[in-house]
């Protein structure tokens, strides 16, 4: 038996050195959405079971297959949600919000989804989550888009993608039904498994099938476009006017219908080809149906969904990951009377200066020790205390990364003159 506890399969560890690049995204995540309005909402990790179920549809590869779902002691069914869609939607209408009919929120955290894990894969991910309530008109489709290239924009990543398409009203997509099911019952020799059992519940999830062999079949496939409603057409024509007057390039994906079942009309998905096969980093679309589905009153919906780690997998690859975070000071305290005088010192600079990164050295050790600790941790200057300086109430100041010479400096002073040195600033 091993020794060690292995982490869950698929779920990984953001580290250290990683979290500057989950910061920035965060940081301008809530900068793009203040931008535009949307506030933000924290909605809860775990959801009762018949939520996804009643939301996301049973022929979708998250309900068939990727919920972790369990009984509590209490037995309840639990499920950690897959998505934030349905908790947002089951909360905006327990929370009585759709009161004054509009909204605009955000939330970002992490979902559970038991699939098999790859690069830009993983059983525990997390998601930045966009929605928008109460708007029937294009305007809102065009805002939400907007808002999400302004978001990979601001990030400064390149080589993306749009792709948009429409998936109609539920009757017009009656209709497609019908003619899909004829099309791929006409092939269903060729269907692999999870397409036979589509064809069945629900040809539509077939377009959305990741086997090649599938793709192939699927490509020759009647188009939901043409048998599109006018009121739907009308829709998608106004949306795509707006990218193209606020000159977001964006290509109609005749095919593209997205791995849930509560979409209507417009649907999209953000695509690079830097990331292999995990090619889509935002996804989304409207869901007119969806809140009165969950038991709320009749609200159009829209919303999309980044999935952070691969924004930043893409941060890193196009070298716009962002510095680890470092100290800019070094304490060095060696002697008998320093450990004290240290501490008070560095509170001293902490009160002075509330943005100071300051690092004190534990543990003690020589001198040659302690520096080469400093210089390990990235810091612009050391700070050495010895038993000498403190009887004489001064502290030295030595430059790590540029040539200075080495200072001496009143404790009483000191504040001011590292505020000088470092250029700080109060508050
Ligand atoms: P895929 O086709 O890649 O399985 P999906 O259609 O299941 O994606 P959505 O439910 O639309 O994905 O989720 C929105 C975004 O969240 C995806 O575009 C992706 O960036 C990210 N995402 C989804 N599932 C995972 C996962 N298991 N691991 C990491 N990121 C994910
Ligand atoms: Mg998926």
């Amino acid at each position: 038996m091993s020794k060690f506890i292995e982490p869950l399969r698929g779920v990984h560890d953001v580290l250290p050195a990683q979290i500057a690049a989950w910061q920035h995204l965060e940081r301008i995540t809530r900068e793009v959405f203040a931008g535009y309005g949307y506030e933000e909402f924290r909605v809860p990790v775990i959801e009762q079971t018949q939520l996804f179920k009643r939301s996301i549809g049973d022929f979708t590869d998250i309900v068939e297959k990727e919920m972790f779902s369990f009984v509590d002691q209490g037995e309840d069914h639990i499920t950690l949600r897959p998505e934030a869609t349905a908790g947002i939607v089951r909360a905006v209408i327990s929370n009585g919000m759709l009161r004054e009919g509009r909204l605009r929120v955000w939330c970002m955290g992490p979902m559970f989804r038991r699939e098999r894990p790859q690069a830009g894969r993983y059983r525990q991910f997390h998601q930045i989550d966009a929605e928008a309530f109460g708007f029937e008109g294009p305007d809102i489709d065009a805002e939400i888009i907007l808002l999400s290239a302004r978001l990979l924009r601001r990030l400064g990543l390149t080589g993306t993608k749009l792709l948009v398409n429409s998936l109609g009203t539920p009757e017009s997509r009656a209709t497609y039904r019908e003619q899909l099911g004829a099309y791929f019952g006409a092939h269903e020799a060729a269907l692999d498994e999870d397409s036979k059992r589509r064809l069945k519940g629900n040809p539509l999830r077939i377009l959305d099938s990741k086997n090649p062999d599938m793709q192939r079949i699927v490509a020759g496939a009647p188009l939901l476009l043409d048998s599109l409603d006018a009121g739907s057409r009308a829709h998608f024509e106004a949306l795509c006017a707006h990218l193209r007057s606020a000159g977001i390039e964006y290509h109609v994906e005749p095919h593209l219908v997205r791995g849930l079942d509560y979409y209507t009309r417009t649907v999209f998905e953000w695509t690079t080809d830097a990331l292999g096969s995990q090619s889509t980093i935002c996804a989304g679309g409207r869901y007119d149906g969806l809140v009165a589905q969950l038991g709320g009153v009749s609200t159009p919906g829209i919303g999309w969904a980044m999935g952070q780690e691969r924004i930043v997998m893409l941060l890193e690859k196009q070298g716009l990951g962002v510095e680890r975070g470092r100290p800019q000071v070094y304490l060095v305290l060696v002697g008998e009377r320093t450990e004290i005088a240290g501490f008070k010192l560095a509170e001293q600079l902490r009160d002075a200066w509330p943005n100071l990164a300051l690092q004190v050295n534990l543990g003690g050790g020589s001198f040659k020790t302690q520096f080469k600790r400093a210089d390990k941790s990235g810091a612009d200057f050391a700070l050495v205390l010895g038993d000498e300086e403190v009887a004489r109430g001064m502290v030295a100041v030595k430059a790590l990364r540029r040539e200075l010479a080495q200072e001496e400096c009143p404790i009483a002073q000191i504040n001011e003159r590292l505020g000088v040195l470092l250029g700080l600033k109060s508050g």
